[in-house]
């Protein structure tokens, strides 16, 4: 994708360094920002996708510990890798993380690719997580375009050209990446789209790139409609078939050695028919085995 010609004039160099100022004061002391090892920015992106950061830092630190390369995640059973999960919400990312560090063992002799299109390709990794592992833990310069990176960018450089198309804002953020910054530089935008730049109405007044903001200069625009942010799984609310899905998660995760667990019962509000109607479900995800017994239906966490 070639450089945006006036991506200097929409966001100024003297504005990055601003906000990497800023940042290297201010930014959130989250667990895993000090981790530079492919393979462990790899696991904090893929929980930070859809959990609060914060809270996906503690576990982290606990899946670090637990699984501290690629080679031991990889050899893991998938149940223990389920179990750990747990309190994460979106449980397929669990799946996808440890289908993720099988290919990178028997694809790429156990080192995370540092190749966009190679990281792509790996289970669970779309075009966000793999600019943030290229650029946290390689240090490329490729823009990382989330919710609130594209919020942040776009009023930044609204008025001229917002709202910005996906291709154009992707082409914008790789091309401001400060030379030799790319890893703080992304950090930096995540904590201003979750701080001064959150959604709602901005707090200029607290944010290092105000000299220099379009939106802050009242040359506003509206901003470009973009989907919700990050959802946090918690708190999920009994009705909804989330919910569900989580406590027959948590059933089978409870159960001792992996044994098989009965769900012929409502669980809540849910009558059996929709208990066995999301057991099915996530079987089929690959999330449970499921079987059929005299006493109806059983799964387990797959093995
Ligand atoms: S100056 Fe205001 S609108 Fe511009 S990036 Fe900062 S918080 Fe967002």
């Amino acid at each position: 994708m070639s450089r945006p010609a006036d991506a200097d004039a929409l966001v100024p160099p003297a504005l990055r360094e601003a906000v990497l100022a800023w940042y290297s004061a201010n930014g959130r002391p989250l667990a895993f920002r000090a981790a530079a090892d492919p393979y462990a920015v790899l696991v904090s992106e893929v929980m930070a996708q859809q959990t609060q950061a914060e809270r996906a830092g503690d576990a982290w630190v606990a899946f670090m510990a637990r699984w501290p390369t690629v080679a031991d995640l990889a050899a893991a059973p998938v149940s223990d890798v389920l179990r750990a999960w747990a309190g994460l919400g979106y449980n397929r990312r669990a799946l996808a993380l440890h289908r993720a560090a099988r290919a990178i063992v028997d694809q790429h002799r156990g080192q995370v690719p540092d190749d966009l299109a190679a990281l792509e390709a790996l289970p669970g990794v779309g075009r966000y997580t793999a600019r943030a592992v290229a650029a946290i833990a390689f240090g490329r310069p490729v823009g990382a375009v989330d919710t609130n990176v594209r919020r942040v960018l776009g009023r930044v450089a609204g008025g001229d050209c917002a709202p910005l198309a996906a291709g154009a804002m992707q082409a914008l953020a790789d091309a401001v990446v400060p030379e030799g910054r790319a890893a703080a530089w992304t950090h930096a935008l995540m904590d201003l789209g979750a701080g001064p730049c959150a959604r709602g109405e901005p707090r200029c007044g607290q944010c290092p790139a105000s000299d220099w903001c379009r939106y802050a200069a009242g040359k506003r625009t509206p901003d470009a409609p973009s989907p919700p942010a990050r959802r946090d799984p918690s708190p999920s609310f009994p009705s909804t078939n989330r919910w569900l899905r989580g406590r027959v998660l948590d059933r089978a995760r409870g159960a001792v050695d992996g044994a098989w667990r009965g769900y012929a019962d409502a669980i809540g509000s849910h009558p059996a028919a929709a208990v066995r109607e999301a057991v099915l479900a996530l079987a089929g995800e690959g999330l449970l085995e499921a079987r059929e017994t005299p006493e109806g239906l059983e799964a387990r966490l797959p093995s």
